[in-house]
């Protein structure tokens, strides 16, 4: 097998394996499933990987200042919520305000391509788990 024929096909299981999970998972997360299949594969392997698949539009990247890069398979336009207690991110299912670009596109002069909001807050199970309450939500 032909190293870029082996590297198509890590490609593909990669890109199958996004499309499994809802979870927005890291690139390492993705890596721990990957390894015992393919032993000879390495983390920067998968996250040049996941680069590329980016580029080829097949993948979203939720990038995050504070945290790792998250990916989604789901390349369709959707909002994110994130648990800012266990770091989960879920999708919201609002649905996407695209007359938000020509607003922008008006205020701005821009030619607007795209926008995205980010939602935070604490997780249906985070609020179970914990009872003291968290800061700044008034719970
Ligand atoms: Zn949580
Ligand atoms: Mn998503």
């Amino acid at each position: 097998m032909t190293i870029q024929h082996r590297q198509t096909k890590q490609r593909a299981a990669l890109l199958d394996l996004l499309r499994s999970t809802k979870s927005h998972p890291t690139a390492a997360w993705l890596y721990e499933r990957l390894r015992a299949a393919y032993p000879a594969m390495s983390q920067g392997t998968v996250y040049r990987n996941l680069s590329v698949l980016a580029e080829q539009g097949l993948v979203l990247v939720l990038r995050s200042g504070s945290t790792y890069d998250r990916f989604d398979a789901d390349t369709s336009v959707h909002y994110h919520i994130m648990c800012e207690s266990c770091g989960r991110v879920d999708d919201l299912p609002l649905s996407a305000e695209t007359f938000r670009n020509a607003e922008a596109e008006r205020v701005s002069g821009y030619l607007v391509t795209g926008h995205r909001i980010d939602y935070f807050g604490i997780c249906p199970e985070c609020q179970k788990s914990k009872k003291g309450g968290f800061p700044g939500t008034g719970t």
